[in-house]
């Protein structure tokens, strides 16, 4: 029976910087194969979004499929850690490394509940090396691989960190989509003292951008907060004190709740510049459409299961970044539950030992109840 503390140190010791792939495989796969998984390793993808690593494991057969979908990769870790990122080290009542929140100490933690809980039906593993970079080679790929084998799941539970403040405080039942859009206005270059030879593009851009950032683009509704846009980066680049600028450029981004399409929002950034600076150049990229699982079966079976072994009412929510949730939402109903978030991406990773105890007893009260 695998520990989950033990399995969370054995992760974190495995060094997995996104996109991850190798020896951190071969620990989870080695947890799985005694509890009877089929585990199923390929690798995909070229450099710079590649290679690599994605791993499905499947136990049981027929309905109901509940999935559990993580990943293995993390981010950089940075300067200034109090011990080693890879080096996991337990201090007073918290478990420290890089991925101890986001999300190694989940995938344990579910693997743990899996050795206790001969769940009905199938039950899977989704888990990919790379959700913390561009996630072309990621779960996209996982999810093609389930429809050839005919495992599409009847509903799947992420392992992110959703809770807020305690454990089980809040689950995600949906997120906004991302899409960011890059303006570069092209004037022509000049001697100040001689305007009407050139053409200074940074009025434009700052025409533009103003009526941008005067849009409203919707007020919300009852699971999503208002879409937002930001404008955030402005450079011309010029060092001079008497030369009008030949070139303006900034970037903007967008997070936009269920009303919105990342399309659309391009095509209407695209519309107002070229209102304003004809010739621009517009280049927009969405990084994931808006989603929403309507509370229904899967949020209550989940937050039934926190009241039940934590004895917290779980708020659900639609906030915060994007996660691989954009993918599978696609193919089966979604709901987000892990650790508590505070100390993701940041210095001093931190998992609570007693939160992973109680982690893995509410993902078997999940497999439980499927
Ligand atoms: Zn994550």
């Amino acid at each position: 029976m695998p520990d989950v503390v033990e399995l969370t140190k054995a992760l974190i010791g495995a060094e997995s910087v996104t996109p991850a792939r190798g020896s951190v495989f071969d620990v989870l796969e080695q947890a799985l194969l005694p509890l009877d998984f089929r585990v199923e390793r390929f690798v995909e993808g070229e450099a710079p979004d590649g290679p690599v690593e994605n791993l499905l494991a499947v136990r049981g057969q027929g309905g109901p499929h509940l999935a559990f979908a993580g990943h293995l990769d993390v981010v950089p870790p940075g300067e200034g850690w109090s011990s080693g990122a890879f080096a996991p080290e337990i201090r007073g009542d918290l478990l420290y490394g890089r991925g101890a929140v986001d999300m190694k100490g989940a995938i344990a933690a579910f693997v743990a509940a899996a050795a206790q809980v001969p769940a009905r039906g199938t039950t899977s593993l989704i888990i990919t090396g790379d959700e913390e970079g561009p996630a072309t080679y990621g779960t996209p790929k996982l999810i093609e691989r389930m429809a050839e084998r005919d495992l599409t799941p009847d509903c799947c539970v992420v392992g992110e960190p959703t809770s807020a403040n305690r454990l089980g405080d809040t689950i995600k039942i949906g997120r906004r989509g991302s899409t960011v859009i890059d303006i570069a206005v092209i004037g022509r270059q000049g001697h100040v003292a001689y305007p009407h030879l050139a053409d200074n593009p940074v009025p434009r851009l700052v025409r533009a951008l103003a009526e941008i950032d005067a849009i409203e683009l919707d007020q919300g509704n009852a699971w999503f907060q208002p879409s937002n846009i930001e404008v955030i980066d402005l450079s011309v680049g010029n060092q001079a004190t008497n030369v009008i600028p030949g070139r303006a450029a900034a970037r903007i981004s967008i997070r936009f709740n269920d009303q919105q399409r990342g399309p659309h929002l391009i095509a209407r950034i695209r519309e107002i510049v070229a209102r304003h600076a004809p010739t621009a150049e517009v280049r927009g990229r969405v990084y994931g459409e808006a989603f929403l699982t309507e509370p229904g079966p899967l949020s209550e079976l989940v937050s039934g299961a926190i009241r039940d072994v934590l004895g917290v009412d779980a708020e659900l929510s639609t906030t915060g970044g994007t996660s691989d949730a954009r993918f599978l939402s696609r193919v089966c109903p979604v709901v987000e539950f892990g650790l508590l978030n505070a100390t993701m991406h940041k210095l001093d990773e931190a998992v609570a030992l007693a939160d992973l105890h109680a982690l893995t007893q509410v993902y078997a009260e999940i497999l439980r109840r499927v």
